[in-house]
């Protein structure tokens, strides 16, 4: 099969990520000014499920539904079970995965699962119910979460994973606590570093706790062994000395990436993003608005994938901010 949305940096794009809502019922500090809002249009489900069907028709092998926050959206499990009737050109059904905050994951992991999805991802950054209510600015989340992620795992959608993103002097005490929750949940977590796409524009490299950091003061806990990666691999996986609990580094900061990237997004307003950090998007709504055809929007997919940026220029002189925010683009 040749895949056939390559960029003209001979990068093959195969994971689509699509965000259904921008609204979120949490607050996370790095990540929110302080309101939970829209300031984005939501497209009706139908529309996200073309948009779906004319990816995989160009060799997408993998959905990701984000946000905002997904499970806030009516009709997500329908949605889901629509996307796993979709097949990919060489046949197989579609990898299909969520990325949530798990509030409301206790009670639709199941009927998730049986719509036909595949995999969770869980962010959480805090394993103390203080400290996360601290993060989320919402109280009481935390047994939600936790019981979010358990009924996950119960529902297959395993290996469930755990995104953490560590704040220096906010969130960093939590590294090995971490540690243990990985290795006693049976859950792969994994440190995604602070990128500069907060609504609050607090970003600064210090505040970044790199992969060589949390490796080194992870290993003060107990040891890491560095489990083989593919090349196309975002994260660094590693395991615990003795087998047991893996943990995850994904480092765009420290060690980019980019030249592996395989991803397209498609905001909740449905424009095409070929970068977290495009300054510029690709009205895909307003095409379709306007009457287009699915070849026409398979022209102007092409078009855009044609124009994905080559890297981004983090921490560089001259660094241009996003055009949005991380909850308006969908993570
Ligand atoms: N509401 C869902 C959730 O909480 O997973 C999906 C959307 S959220 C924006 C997706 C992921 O982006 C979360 O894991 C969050 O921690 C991460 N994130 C948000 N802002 C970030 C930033 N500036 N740098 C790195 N990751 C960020």
């Amino acid at each position: 099969m040749s895949v056939l949305l390559t960029d003209k940096f001979g990068r093959s794009i195969s994971d689509l990520r699509i965000s259904v809502t921008d609204r979120c019922n949490y607050k996370c500090v790095y990540c929110r000014s302080g309101n939970n809002g829209a300031q984005f249009a939501e497209m009706p489900i139908a529309d996200y499920l073309r948009i779906a069907r004319v990816f995989v028709g160009l060799g997408i092998t993998k959905v990701r539904l984000t946000g905002g926050e997904p499970l806030l959206r009516k009709g997500i499990v329908e949605m889901v079970s629509e996307l796993g009737r979709m097949r990919t050109l060489e046949s197989p059904a579609l990898d299909i995965a969520i990325t949530t905050n798990g509030h409301l994951l206790a009670e639709m992991a199941q009927p998730l699962a049986d719509a036909g999805l595949t995999r969770a991802t869980v962010s959480m950054d805090a394993v103390d119910a203080d400290e996360f209510a601290r993060i989320t600015r919402v109280p009481n989340g935390y047994d939600r979460v936790l019981a979010g992620i358990r009924a996950a795992q119960r529902a297959g959608l395993s290996p469930v994973k755990v995104n953490c993103v560590l704040l220096r002097g906010f969130n960093d005490d939590q590294i090995t606590a971490f540690g243990r929750f990985a290795r006693e949940e049976g859950v792969a977590v994994r440190f995604i570093e602070f990128m500069p796409l907060e609504e609050d524009r607090v970003w600064s490299p210090e505040i970044v706790v790199t992969l060589d950091e949390i490796v080194r003061r992870m290993a003060e806990f107990m040891p890491l062994r560095e489990i083989e990666h593919t090349r196309s691999e975002t994260a660094r996986r590693y395991v615990f000395e003795d087998g047991v609990g893996e943990i995850g580094i994904i480092a765009p900061v420290s060690h980019p990436f980019c030249g592996h990237c395989s991803r397209i997004r498609v905001t909740s307003d449905g424009k095409i993003r070929t970068c977290l950090f495009s300054v510029r998007e690709h009205d895909l709504a307003g095409l379709m608005l306007s009457g287009a055809s699915d070849e026409d929007m398979v022209d102007f997919i092409l078009h855009a994938v044609d124009h994905k940026e080559e890297r981004h220029h983090i921490g560089e002189p001259g660094f241009m901010p996003a055009s949005r925010t991380m909850v308006h683009i969908g993570g």
